[in-house]
């Protein structure tokens, strides 16, 4: 029998407030355990919750760039269960009225036509705190709590069941994942746990229409995980009706070094968690003015910007979404063709030699030791033929190293082009004479030896030489 396997993924967004989402804890990562906390967020008995104004605006506009609609009265709701890690014994979440509701995105692979996928629903919530095993523990071998992130704000962005395969999921977590870092919302730091990914997995036969029983895979922490955790996972399922058993509704857990996933516990029901409307918070209200408020502060999304680059930059669809794979890379961009013009040579640079040199550096865009301006000053000296592209690159390693400006390299080095015709005349004229054998082939009609010729010119000048003026005399005196 043929199997369809049914996805959908709820994805925690960890939001870059300064303050925790109920008290005025800050949520810097990593500070001695428990030096930030309150009686709020310790769950002291007594203690208010009152909630932090960003969060709210985060949410918006999360929900706002992933066409969701805002709800205009949403509710707090107390999701009860235990954990030491969880100090009030229920989480501050929402259920009923979440803040954003009915929102898609679309996704599109590669050689198949766009297909939207449907956001279920954004809630806000609290992040609950961490167990900490065996040394930071203190005194003894035991296991301790650490409730500095206790209380820390979380999106949970919940996907409807659209998703067909572990291509579609990733794509639309990529998708996610470059919205909410470009909003500047999420650090998006999946390793860390800033942006975590739960994936709903069943399978049923093609052409069914009742959906089978799912999955839920716990806390995958990378793009590639994600697709090797669902694949293993509709495998299993597949294998496991074909020999006769049933999926059970269960929760587990992907293991990277095995590649598979295992049984943690059977999935609690929403009923497990009694959920109920928070008393100590009041409905929340968002009035039309503060949508729209924040509808006007949204930057341009990837998508537009995307179609901006091709419609007035005149790039090629595929150099406009690598140009636009995150808001840093699109700034340099525009800053660099700000200063220089010619968008595609631009876009080359920034997707050849910038990429190579801050993936070499594990840098992002923003620690590029070369400016978008310096960027520009290098392609210029190329178009005015002071230097070869090849030479370019040589002073682009240098630029990178020093943050020289690329002229001061080039007089430095010596590295002007030469284009003079005399000076390679002279070259062209050693080189044949050496190399008579080859000069004779050519003569023979053995043209593949011309490009022998160019690389001993370029080489004898040290790459200096304009190979367009190389080309040229080669021609002309091989044909003697
Ligand atoms: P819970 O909060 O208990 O995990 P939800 O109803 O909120 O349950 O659903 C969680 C996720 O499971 C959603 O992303 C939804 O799209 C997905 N989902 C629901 N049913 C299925 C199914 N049969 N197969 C795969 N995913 C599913
Ligand atoms: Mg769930
Ligand atoms: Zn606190």
């Amino acid at each position: 029998m043929k199997y369809q396997p049914v996805i959908g993924l709820e994805v925690h967004v960890q939001l870059l407030t300064d303050t925790k989402i109920f008290c005025g804890c800050s949520t810097t990562f990593g500070a001695e355990p428990n030096s930030q906390t309150c009686p709020v967020c310790l769950g002291l008995p007594g203690a208010l919750p009152v909630l932090n104004k960003k969060v709210v605006e985060f949410a918006i506009k999360a929900g706002l760039a992933t066409n969701c609609s805002i709800t205009p009265r949403s509710i707090f709701a107390r999701k009860n269960y235990f954990y030491p890690d969880l100090p009030k014994g229920y989480q501050i979440s929402q259920f009923e009225e979440p803040i954003c509701q009915h929102g898609w995105l679309d996704i599109q692979l590669e050689g198949e036509e766009p297909k939207r996928i449907g956001i279920t629903r954004i809630h806000m919530e609290e992040d609950a705190g961490k167990l900490v095993h065996g040394e930071l523990s203190g005194p003894g071998d035991g296991s301790g709590v650490d409730l500095n992130r206790a209380c820390t704000p979380l999106l949970e962005v919940v996907s409807e069941p659209d998703l067909r395969s572990s291509d579609e999921a990733v794509s639309y977590l990529k998708q996610l994942h470059q919205i909410v870092t470009w909003l500047g919302l999420c650090d998006g730091n999946m390793e860390e746990g800033s942006f975590r990914c739960d994936a709903n997995v069943s399978v049923m036969p093609v052409g069914a229409e009742k959906y089978g029983t799912r999955a839920e895979i716990k806390n995958v922490n990378s793009f590639k995980f994600v697709k090797q955790a669902i694949e293993y996972e509709i495998q299993r399922q597949i294998d496991l009706i074909e020999d006769g058993g049933t999926v059970v509704q269960e929760t587990r857990l992907y293991d990277p070094n095995s590649g598979k996933t295992r049984s943690m516990r059977s999935k609690e029901e929403a009923h497990d968690y009694r959920y109920f409307p928070d008393p100590d918070l009041v409905p929340l209200v968002i009035g039309p003015e503060w949508v729209e408020r924040s509808r006007s502060e949204l930057p341009e999304l990837p998508e537009q910007r995307q179609q901006r680059f091709m419609a007035d930059l005149g790039l090629p669809e595929y150099d406009a979404q690598v140009l636009t794979a995150s808001r840093g890379v699109a700034d340099y961009f525009e800053a660099g063709v700000a200063a220089h013009g010619n968008a595609k040579a631009v876009g080359n640079w920034i997707m050849g030699e910038i990429t190579r040199g801050l993936n070499d550096n594990g840098l992002g865009i923003d620690a590029c030791p070369v400016t978008p301006g310096q960027l520009a000053e290098l392609l210029k000296l190329i178009d005015k033929g002071t230097i070869s592209g090849k030479i370019a690159k040589t002073v682009f390693d240098e630029m990178w190293r020093s943050g020289k400006s690329p002229e001061s390299i080039v007089a430095e080095q010596g590295l002007v082009q030469v284009s003079d015709t005399g000076a390679i005349e002279g070259i062209i004229d050693e080189i044949m004479a050496a190399n008579a054998g080859q000069v004779e082939e050519y003569r023979g009609g053995k043209e593949k030896v011309f490009g022998f010729f160019v690389g001993q010119v370029m080489k004898a000048s040290k790459g200096k030489a304009n190979p367009a003026v190389v080309n040229d005399l080669l021609l002309n005196k091989l044909r003697g």
